[in-house]
C-alpha cells in the first residue's frame, strides 16, 4: 500500500467499500424509519453509523467523567484491569481462537493461541513488571543556579484520559487488547473499535470486555467502517490506529480536526536482504515461517527478498524446501491460515496473474500436487515471484499475502538505494555474518524496526518499542516509551522562596545586572 512517487497505489483502498454477506445485511437492515404511507425503509450506514456516534459520545463522556473523579489513578487500579484483562483471556482464550478462526475461514488454533492469546498476556504481564518504575516522576535539572537556592524541576508521566483504539482483522486480539494493557498501565480509560472483517470475533470481545470491565473502564463499539469513521472524530485524549496507510491518513485528518495526538501503527513494503554471508538453509527456513505465519497477512511480513544475483537460485531453493517441511499439505491442514475473504483472495490472484502476464516467473509451493482451484477454503500456497520489475502490483503495493517476490543484485549497494527510493518501511531484515555490511545496510537505510538474521521477531520484545517511520506509521507502543505514548509529560516546576526574578535581573525596571546577564549568555558555544 505504498504511495510513492513512482504511481504507487494503496493496497487496502480497494477492500473498505463496505461489509459482506450476512454482515453487511445485519448491519443494514437491522433498524428502519416509516415513511409518510407507512412504507418501510431500511436506514443506511451513514445514518446508522450517525447514531451510534451519538452513542460513542455518551460512552466517551462518562469514561471521561469518570476518569476525572477517580484521579489520581491508582496503580493498584490499574494493575486490577490489567489483572482483568488477562483473566479475560486466560479463560476464554480458546473460544476466542475459534471465533477467529471462524472469521477467517481457517485460522490455526495453535498459532492464534501463540500470536494473539499468550503474547498479549505475556505483555500485559510486562506490563505488571514494569509499570511501577515507568511511572515513577523523574527529577530533572534546574538552570544554574536556581537549584542552589531550592528550585525543583520534575516531570511526571499522568494519564491522558479516554483513548480510542481503532484496530484492525488481521491479529485481532493483539492488536486491540494488547495495546489496552499498555494504555490501562498508564492509567487511562478506553474506548476498542475492532474490525468490521472479524466479526464473530468483535462480537465476542465486546461481550467478554462488558463482563470483566465496567463500561466507563473499557468499551468496545462493533461496526461498519462508516462507524469507524465516526469513532475516529471522537473528542479522544489520544486515538492509537492500526490499519492501513491509506485508513491512517483518514484517522489522522479526522483526529486533527479535534486536535487528538495519534499513534499510527501502519503497514509497508518490509524487505529482506540476504547478504552473500548468510547462512542460506536457515534464512530460508526463517523466512519461510515469517512469510506463511496467518498466510502472509502480517504487517511485518517479509514482503520481499532481495539476493545476491549468483545465490538467487540458492536462495529460492531454500525457502521453497522450508515451506514444503512445514507445510506438506496445505488444503486440509489445520496448521494453515485462510485468507480473510473472497475479496482478499482474488486480490492476492491477480496480482500473481499481473506479475505472470508481465514477465515472471511464477513458481507454487505445492507439496501434495492439491488442487487450489475445486476449493472455496480461500487456501493460496506460497507463491514466489522472479523476474519482478516496479510495473508489477506486487512491486507496487503491500502484499499481505503469502506471495515472495525475489530480486537480485550485484552489489548490495542497489538494493539499498531501492529500499532509499520508496516509501520507509515497516521493518528490514538483514541476514548474513558480515558485521560490515550488515551496519551498511542498517546505516544507510530507514525503518520502523529491525531484525537481523530472522523476520518479524523484534515485535515480540516487549522491551522494544514498535512503530513505523513516515508512511508505515507515527508513534510507538511496546517497552517503556509505549508507557510514555500514553502518558501526559507533565513537566512540575517549583519557584523557591527567594525572589528569583529580582537576582536574575528578569524584573524591570531592568539595569546593570540585567545587562550584565545578558551579556554573559551572549557567547558563542
Ligand atoms: P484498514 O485500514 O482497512 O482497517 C483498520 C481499521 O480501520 C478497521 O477497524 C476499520 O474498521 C477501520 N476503518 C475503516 N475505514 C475507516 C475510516 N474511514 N476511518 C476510520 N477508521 C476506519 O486495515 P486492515 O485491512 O484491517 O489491516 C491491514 C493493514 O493494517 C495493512 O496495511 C497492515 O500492514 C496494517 N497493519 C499494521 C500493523 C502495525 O502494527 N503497524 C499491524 C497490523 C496491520
Amino acid at each position: 500500500m505504498l504511495q510513492c512517487g513512482k504511481g504507487k497505489q494503496d493496497t487496502f483502498a480497494g477492500h473498505k467499500a463496505g461489509l459482506r454477506g450476512a454482515a453487511a445485511t445485519a448491519l443494514v437492515f437491522r433498524v428502519s424509519i416509516v415513511e409518510n404511507g407507512g412504507k418501510e425503509k431500511p436506514l443506511g450506514r451513514e445514518q446508522m453509523a450517525e447514531d451510534k456516534k451519538a452513542e460513542m459520545e455518551a460512552i466517551l463522556r462518562r469514561q471521561r467523567e469518570a476518569f476525572t473523579a477517580a484521579r489520581p489513578e491508582s496503580l493498584s487500579a490499574r494493575r486490577d484491569r490489567i489483572k482483568r484483562a488477562i483473566a479475560l483471556l486466560v479463560d476464554h482464550g480458546d473460544e476466542l481462537a475459534r471465533a477467529m478462526s471462524a472469521d477467517f475461514g481457517n485460522r490455526s488454533h495453535e498459532a492464534t493461541m501463540l500470536t494473539d492469546i499468550t503474547s498479549t498476556i505475556g505483555f500485559g504481564k510486562y506490563c505488571l513488571k514494569h509499570m511501577d518504575k515507568w511511572a515513577k516522576p523523574e527529577k530533572r535539572s534546574t538552570r544554574f543556579p536556581l537549584g542552589l537556592f531550592g528550585a525543583k524541576a520534575e516531570l511526571r508521566y499522568e494519564p491522558k484520559g479516554v483513548v480510542g483504539i481503532l484496530s484492525p482483522w488481521n491479529f485481532p486480539i493483539n492488536l486491540s487488547l494488547g495495546p489496552l494493557m499498555q494504555i490501562m498501565a498508564a492509567g487511562n480509560r478506553a474506548m476498542i473499535k475492532p474490525s468490521e472483517f472479524t466479526e464473530k470475533t468483535s462480537e465476542l470481545t465486546a461481550e467478554l470486555v462488558a463482563k470483566y470491565f465496567a463500561e466507563e473502564e473499557v468499551a468496545v463499539i462493533t461496526g461498519s467502517p462508516e462507524v469507524a469513521a465516526a469513532f475516529s472524530s471522537l473528542q479522544f485524549d489520544h486515538l492509537l490506529f492500526t490499519g492501513s496507510t491509506a485508513t491512517g491518513r483518514k484517522v489522522m485528518e479526522a483526529a486533527g480536526r479535534n486536535l487528538v495526538p495519534v499513534t499510527l501503527e501502519l503497514g509497508g513494503k518490509s524487505p529482506v536482504f540476504l547478504g552473500r554471508s548468510a547462512n542460506f538453509e536457515q534464512a530460508g527456513e526463517r523466512i519461510a515461517m515469517g512469510k506463511m505465519l496467518n498466510a502472509g497477512q502480517i504487517c511485518l511480513a517479509p514482503d520481499y527478498m532481495y539476493v545476491p544475483e549468483d545465490k538467487e537460485q540458492t536462495a529460492v531453493d531454500s525457502v521453497r524446501q522450508a515451506a514444503h517441511n512445514m507445510y506438506p499439505t496445505i488444503l486440509d491442514n489445520d496448521d494453515y491460515t485462510s485468507v480473510v475473504t473472497d475479496r482478499h483472495f482474488d486480490r492476492l490472484q491477480t496480482m500473481v496473474a499481473d506479475a505472470r502476464d508481465k514477465g515472471a516467473e511464477v513458481i507454487e509451493v505445492n507439496p501434495a500436487n492439491e488442487d487450489f482451484s475445486s476449493t472455496n477454503a480461500r487456501k493460496m500456497p506460497l507463491t514466489i515471484l522472479r523476474n519482478v520489475n516496479d510495473d508489477m502490483m506486487a512491486m507496487q503495493e503491500e502484499i499481505f499475502g503469502p506471495v515472495l517476490p525475489v530480486k537480485t543484485y550485484k552489489n548490495v549497494d542497489e538494493a539499498i538505494a531501492y529500499v532509499n527510493e520508496n516509501d520507509r518501511p515497516l521493518g528490514l531484515y538483514y541476514f548474513g555474518s558480515d558485521a560490515g555490511e550488515r551496519e551498511q545496510v542498517l546505516q544507510r537505510t530507514i525503518s520502523g524496526g529491525v531484525t537481523v538474521n530472522d523476520v518479524i521477531m523484534h515485535i515480540s520484545m516487549d522491551d522494544l518499542p514498535f512503530g513505523g517511520v513516515g508512511p508505515s506509521g507515527i508513534g510507538s507502543y511496546h517497552g517503556p516509551e509505549g508507557f510514555k505514548e500514553f502518558s501526559h509529560a507533565r513537566s512540575v516546576y517549583t519557584q523557591p522562596k527567594m525572589d528569583i526574578a529580582k537576582l536574575a535581573g528578569l524584573k524591570p525596571p531592568f539595569g546593570n545586572t540585567t545587562r550584565k546577564n545578558i551579556a554573559r549568555e551572549m557567547k558563542k558555544a
